[in-house]
């Protein structure tokens, strides 16, 4: 990945993608204390577009002020950074990377007298668990690894360090032949993916963890709650148990990066009722339609949430 041509935006520069280096002793790669967010942009009709750009921004923002970081750009700047490293890169449709790191002044725990770094990065990326799985869904493990106590770290930071118990739980899945992990929160009811948020349907209705599982407060999980509303589907945010999903109608995952990807298989266990047992679910194909309109912008009532670039 960065061995390529290219500009990544670093601290309000545009730098050649080659030269876009940190140094050994930055704290973040000590310590882990980083923000970052998932950001994708479309090739829409009307030219590439960043979809939720002030959402994704602003929860960046938020992120670094739960982890006490000052970022010191805009949230203006660094929107502007975004469609810039787009427009730059001449990138149709992409996933776009901002993060943002603790300097290198000085090492130990205490991150004071250090300075707060911020880049953006993008690259064309597909689906990120397969197209087979976009249409097909993919299969999923339980993870032995549970998702972070809402106490532990902060579940509603993207933190850099809270990624390590998505890596633990998404190796053993994989590992284990699976395509994904899926964690439980600590009192044992189903919090979220490695790196996307969990809806079942039944009898008709949608439910999704409740945040209070521990789970990212996903802006697709936000989106799908919308178009919910929009086909007139009931949507329920509780906890759910593991076997909850094991009955369930459908599953399925969102989240920048996987979009929506259907859950055909749990635990070795096939999803779904007569007709779609162990494949996509006709809610789950409805809402990953609209889902696709929407993000492309064939559906002019969220024209708003696409900032031309
Ligand atoms: N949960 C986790 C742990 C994630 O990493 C992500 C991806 N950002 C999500 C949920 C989904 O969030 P979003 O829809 O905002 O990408």
């Amino acid at each position: 990945l960065s061995d390529r041509d290219g500009k990544i935006w670093m601290d309000g520069q545009m730098v050649d993608w080659r030269d876009a280096k940190i140094h050994v002793l930055t704290h973040t790669l000590h310590y882990g204390c980083g923000v970052f967010e998932g950001v994708r942009a479309y090739n829409t009709a009307k030219g590439t577009a960043i979809f939720r750009l002030e959402e994704h921004t602003q929860r960046l923002l938020n992120s670094a002020k739960i982890l006490r970081m000052t970022i010191p750009f805009t949230k203006e700047q660094i929107m502007q950074a975004q469609v810039d490293v787009v427009r730059e890169n001449k990138l149709e449709s992409c996933y776009l990377r901002p993060l943002s790191w603790i300097g290198s002044r000085k090492l130990g725990i205490s991150p004071k007298g250090n300075h707060i770094h911020l880049m953006v990065a993008a690259w064309a990326w597909g689906a990120y668990l397969g197209d087979e799985g976009m249409t097909r869904g993919i299969r999923v493990k339980i993870s032995s690894y549970t998702r972070h106590h809402v106490n532990i770290t902060m579940t509603q930071a993207k933190a850099v360090s809270n990624y390590t118990n998505s890596i633990l739980a998404n190796m053993e899945a994989l590992d284990d032949g699976y395509d994904e992990a899926m964690l439980l929160d600590a009192n044992g009811f189903v919090s979220e993916g490695s790196g996307e948020n969990l809806f079942v349907v039944k009898d008709g209705v949608v439910y999704t963890p409740d945040l209070s599982a521990g789970a990212l407060n996903g802006i697709t999980r936000n989106t799908v709650l919308h178009i919910c509303k929009d086909l007139g589907l009931e949507v329920v945010q509780k906890r759910i148990t593991r076997d909850e999903v094991y009955i369930a109608d459908e599953a399925f995952f969102s989240g920048t990066a996987a979009e929506i990807t259907p859950i055909r298989e749990l635990d070795r266990i096939e999803l779904g009722q007569a007709g779609y047992v162990g494949s996509r679910g006709p809610i789950t194909e409805k809402i990953q339609s609209a889902f696709f309109d929407i993000v492309n912008g064939r559906n002019p009532r969220y024209a708003h949430w696409l900032t031309q670039v």
